[in-house]
């Protein structure tokens, strides 16, 4: 049926992430049966030849340059709206204000949706739509629902999305214009999250919940792969990284692992930090605890929507990541979040969501503890664009916002 230059070699199968199980990728799957996520596995050995920075290099601006180590199989499925690729932009003055040697934000604003969710939700669209899936629903705290009606209404598939009530207006307007049906709910991204497993159950929708099924994360470790590109081969000393479900920490990690496989880099790496907000800090909590998995996170409450996640299923992977790079995590309040937007916008031209404030908030905090020197060359993400947050106001600075949590 399809012409074998149209067809490329996928993964190679699956592997639970916590029992090493493994499984036939070409199938639609969640979880593994112990419940844990489940990563793609590529035949490397196989790539490390064609496979090469250089023949990257002149290909089309878009995530899917890295197709080798991507899980779809025919090209024909591969949905696109021109994600990744995103600009690195160095700063010295915002280098300067933050006190190391020299620091870049990738501005991942600039996808489709304007967040970077874009990135996950193209991939595990694509390759739902690859395996058979009718109709497609997630649970989500904003932009990971806009980016599921956007790839929906591109692969024109039904989306189903569940947020809660106090999603940021731009985004609910966008889920509406893209055509996905909308149901706001009076909780958190958690009671989101049940919902749409029981409608799931019920009704066949495809539950596209981070790290639930194993593609999301596939998209996000492209971030990794661009940085490597982009700094001209080689990786920062530290990464800071607005930690919500952690999809994009978890799969930057994954990234290196492959280059490393690959012969991209060796065995060095950046120190990889996260950063949450005060009134929701489960792994900034269990990083400071010592502890193995994270737990839930009581009465979450932040109006950065991406890092309003109480609790999160891949909690163990994104604190093994925290550790074994000798990174960390730390917590900002939505107040600091709000002012570093500024300064960040100030500084560079770039309207940055309140999740890349908040990691310009957190570098000044990590010099204090040691963790970051002034010798570093660190990379921000700014996770999304400051234009989905308009009409916001932080939590927790006296201007409490009424109705829900
Ligand atoms: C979802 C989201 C995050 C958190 O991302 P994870 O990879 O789930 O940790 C950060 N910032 C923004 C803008 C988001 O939408």
């Amino acid at each position: 049926m399809h012409s074998s230059d149209n067809t490329l070699a996928g993964a190679a199968f699956l592997e639970c992430t916590a029992t090493g199980a493994t499984f036939e990728s070409e199938q639609l799957i969640g979880l593994s049966p112990a419940g844990k996520p489940l990563f793609a596995r590529y035949d490397l050995d196989a790539l490390r030849k064609r496979f090469t920075p250089a023949a990257v290099a002149h290909r089309a601006p878009t995530l899917w340059r890295y197709e080798e180590v991507l899980p779809v199989r025919d090209r024909a499925c591969q949905v696109s709206l021109g994600e990744g690729l995103t600009p690195l932009l160095e700063s010295s003055r915002l280098a300067r204000a933050v006190g190391v040697k020299r620091l870049w934000i990738k501005d991942e604003g600039q996808n489709p949706t304007g967040s970077f969710k874009d990135r996950g939700l193209c991939m595990a669209v694509s390759r739902a739509f690859e395996l058979g899936a009718r109709e497609l629903a997630i649970p989500s705290a904003g932009n990971a629902a806009g980016s599921t009606a956007a790839y929906g209404a591109a692969a024109g598939l039904p989306v189903h999305v569940v947020v809660p009530m106090d999603t940021p207006v731009a985004i609910l307007a966008e889920i509406r214009a893209l055509g996905a049906d909308l149901q706001l709910l009076d909780g958190l991204i958690s009671d989101c999250g049940r919902v749409v497993r029981q409608r799931c159950d019920e009704d066949g929708w495809w539950d596209l919940s981070t790290l639930k099924e194993p593609y999301r994360v596939e998209g996000k470790k492209t971030m990794g792969y661009e940085l490597f590109e982009q700094l001209g081969g080689r990786l920062p000393d530290a990464i800071v990284y607005p930690t919500g479900g952690g999809t994009g920490l978890i799969g930057m990690w994954k990234a290196f692992a492959e280059m490393e496989e690959l012969g991209w880099i060796g065995a060095e790496r950046p120190r990889m930090f996260s950063v949450q907000a005060t009134g929701c800090a489960p792994m900034a909590r269990a990083w400071q605890e010592g502890w193995e998995e994270a737990g839930m996170w009581e009465d979450a409450a932040t109006y950065a929507a991406g890092l309003r996640v109480p609790g999160a299923v891949g909690d163990f992977l994104i604190l093994r990541a925290l550790r074994e790079s000798g990174g960390g995590a730390v917590a900002v309040t939505d107040h600091a979040m709000e002012e570093w937007v500024g300064t960040m916008g100030a500084a560079t031209g770039i309207f940055g969501a309140p999740e890349g404030g908040a990691t310009a908030a957190a570098v000044p905090r990590l010099r204090d503890m040691g963790l970051i020197q002034r010798e570093d060359e660190v990379v921000l993400f700014n996770t999304g664009s400051g234009l989905k947050y308009v009409g916001m106001e932080p939590v927790g600075t006296g201007v409490r916002r009424d109705g829900p949590r």
